[in-house]
């Protein structure tokens, strides 16, 4: 849709640094080239910390780990059969899925194994570890789930002291915007994150109330990561 309105898109081209420039608009700079622009949105997930330091300290990987397993009965964990849920345990707070398009009973645990760190510093190799972590909870929640393990993927969240997300623009550039929209819970926001860091670069403003977002709501709280 965004190629269809005209957008052009770079695929493989990774930012490597960004200026203000006189005239107020921004030069960046990538693997392939040289631009300038009236405005530059950075929306750079776990790598935000990279492109703009205000956020290396309150936007911070984390890795997580999802897990695929398969139950003894498919039957309890079908779609229509299970719900999308998150279950207070002993272990944390888990969040698991019905069987739905790939096969095996979906899992992961927020926050996982608490590790954080920069980005690139976090590996996404699933380790025995990991499994067990996982197998822990599925042992003591869902008994009937705790067959093979079918598939484990690593990833990250990027959180925010409150886990809210930030969504700014930074202090004295007004025409570049920056937002973290995660803390494990910014997939389903991305349709209105979208409009809204549209309406910011484009208008300064948006129809929505960011308060909660702003960045320096940290300082005001004295927030730590
Ligand atoms: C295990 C797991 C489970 C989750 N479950 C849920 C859920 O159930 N519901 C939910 O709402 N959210 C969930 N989330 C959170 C959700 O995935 C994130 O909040 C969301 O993807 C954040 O979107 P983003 O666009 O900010 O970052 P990303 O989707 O990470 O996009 C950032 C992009 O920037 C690119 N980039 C980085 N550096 C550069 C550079 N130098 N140059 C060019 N490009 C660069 C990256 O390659 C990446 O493609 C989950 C996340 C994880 C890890």
């Amino acid at each position: 849709m965004a190629i269809a309105a005209g957008a052009e898109i770079h695929g493989r081209e990774a930012l490597i640094g960004w200026e203000p420039t006189p005239g107020g608009g921004v030069r960046v700079t990538t693997t392939r080239g040289t631009y300038e622009a009236e405005r530059l949105i950075l929306s750079t997930g776990a790598w935000i910390g990279d492109h703009a330091p205000e956020l290396a300290r309150l936007a911070v990987p984390e890795r997580q780990v999802l897990g695929w397993f398969q139950p003894q009965d498919s039957a309890p964990f079908a779609l229509g059969a299970f719900p999308v849920s998150i279950v207070e345990t002993r272990f944390g707070s888990c969040y698991q899925f019905p069987v739905f398009g790939v096969p095996g009973f979906k899992i992961g645990l927020y926050n996982h194994l608490k590790e954080s760190g920069h980005a690139d510093a976090l590996s996404r190799e699933p380790r025995e570890a990991d499994e067990a972590a996982l197998r822990n909870v599925i042992r003591e929640v869902f008994p009937a789930a705790d067959g093979p393990t079918l598939a484990l993927r690593c990833c990250l969240f990027t959180n925010t002291p409150d886990e809210h997300f930030v969504v700014d623009t930074l202090p004295g550039l007004p025409q570049v915007v920056v937002a973290s929209p995660c803390s494990g819970h910014g997939f389903k926001f991305a349709s209105v994150m979208g409009e809204v860091l549209a309406d910011l670069a484009t208008t300064g403003r948006s129809l929505h109330d960011l308060s909660l977002f702003r960045l320096d709501r940290f300082a005001a709280a004295g927030a730590r990561p």
